[in-house]
């Protein structure tokens, strides 16, 4: 993430803070300045920064519990708003991501639970109100956030731990692009809620959680979607016809005559049984046909070209397409025929990318 500093690295995991983060604390630091002078600038940011490290620990048992299903999650970066575990990957099986949806805020259930302990007695209903209006011990003051931590992140919305808990629920039954579709559908509805909340009841904290929230669930349905989209289409379903075809030993004339009828920047290059041994770019043969056209098109012919599949799904053409500069690829089928060409536009159609992102 842009604008970040590493702070620690942690069983394998880089800690990142986000330079927004250090404008938090000097505002904070500012406020409390104002208000008490420098004790209570020390007290205040000393709540501040503990309650980023339970932040930093919540995303530690997401992190660790991916791990224990080989994921790995290369860096934790802390911005203003929360803590963001950048895992690899999400678990592809329902359960799997239960469980790294859960470990996050059972990490927080853990230390509410520790601080209770330290503690010594439960907060009355009248307590908790006055911690929330800044009495209260430390302690007492970090436990009550963890347990609203717990709350907050368990709330049925995305992009909360508790939108992935009922989409991996609902997961169990339904298929994933479905189940999440209704999990973003309920986590828009909470937003909604939220948004209204803060606005009759005038809190500007719930009205910007409620937009966090809604866009959050938006962007977790419309990725889910892509997805679907991705595994399900095949390339066979979007490629171009295969055009003219040339064979070794033709000459750069005869082959020039074929290319004229088609509109490919390249031309594929088989054997008789339509194997793909290489294509020629035509720029080349245009060249070629100004000095020689009476010589073979052989020396033309490139073989370090990526190739493509016609049964596989556009998510595993992707990385293919990601590694490579080329704007058409050859689709060969099973049997290594060429049987068409996938063009990179059409791939970024198919998955919905808009143009120049
Ligand atoms: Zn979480």
């Amino acid at each position: 993430m842009k604008w970040s500093f590493h702070l620690a690295r942690i069983a394998g995991i880089d800690v990142r803070v986000h330079a927004t983060f250090f404008l938090l604390l000097a505002w904070f630091g500012s406020v409390y300045y104002a208000e008490g002078g420098l004790a209570a600038v020390f007290t205040g940011l000393s709540f501040i920064i503990l309650l980023f490290v339970c932040v930093i620990l919540h995303e530690f048992g997401h992190a660790l519990a991916a791990r224990a299903y080989g994921i790995n999650t290369p860096d934790i970066t802390l911005l203003p708003i929360g803590g963001i575990a950048r895992l690899e990957r999400m678990p592809d099986k329902p359960w799997q991501e239960l469980v790294v949806a859960l470990a996050g805020p059972a990490v927080n259930v853990v230390i509410a639970f520790a601080l209770y302990i330290v503690v010594g007695r439960l907060f009355a209903p009248g307590e908790f109100q006055a911690v929330a209006g800044g009495d209260g011990s430390l302690l007492s003051k970090l436990l009550a956030i963890n347990v609203m931590l717990v709350a907050f992140n368990l709330l049925p919305a995305f992009p909360m731990d508790g939108g992935r808990v009922l989409r991996s629920v609902l997961a169990m039954r339904l298929k994933h692009a479905q189940a999440t579709r209704i999990a973003a559908a309920v986590g828009q509805i909470v937003a909604v809620l939220f948004g209204l909340l803060g606005l009759f009841g005038g809190n500007p904290f719930l009205l910007f959680i409620a937009v966090f929230v809604f866009f959050g669930a938006r962007a977790e349905a419309s990725s889910a979607s892509f997805k679907e989209n991705a595994d399900e289409t095949h390339v066979a379903a979007i490629m171009q016809p295969m055009g003219p075809v040339l064979a070794p030993g033709m000459t750069v004339a005869e082959a020039a005559g074929l290319v004229m009828a088609g509109r490919n920047t390249v031309v594929a290059v088989t054997d008789p049984s339509l194997r793909l041994l290489g294509v020629v770019p035509v720029a080349s043969l245009a060249d070629s046909l100004r000095w020689d056209p009476s010589a073979p098109i052989d020396p033309l012919v490139r073989r370090d070209f990526a190739v493509v599949a016609s049964g596989a799904s556009l998510a595993e053409t992707v990385t293919t397409l990601r590694d490579s500069a080329q704007e058409l690829f050859p689709v060969v089928n099973a049997a290594g025929q060429f049987v068409g060409w996938l063009a990179r536009e059409e791939l970024a159609k198919a998955l919905g990318f808009r143009n120049g992102t």
